[in-house]
C-alpha cells in the first residue's frame, strides 16, 4: 500500500490500484502513469536494404 502522507500523520490509500491512489479525506490523488495524449508508434515499416 501507498501512504498517504501528511505533516503529522500519514495513513494507507483507501483506494489503491493499477493505475492511481485517493484519498478522499484529504482529497490527494497519486496518479502512476499518465495516459498517452497521442499514441506514437514507432516506424516500424523500415524495409532492410538488400
Ligand atoms: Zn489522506
Amino acid at each position: 500500500m501507498t501512504r498517504c502522507v501528511g505533516d503529522d500523520w500519514s495513513h494507507d490509500f483507501p483506494v489503491e490500484d493499477s493505475v492511481q491512489a485517493y484519498c478522499e479525506e484529504h482529497g490527494v490523488r497519486l496518479v502512476w502513469k499518465d495516459p498517452p495524449a497521442e499514441a506514437s508508434v514507432p516506424d516500424a515499416a523500415a524495409e532492410p536494404a538488400t
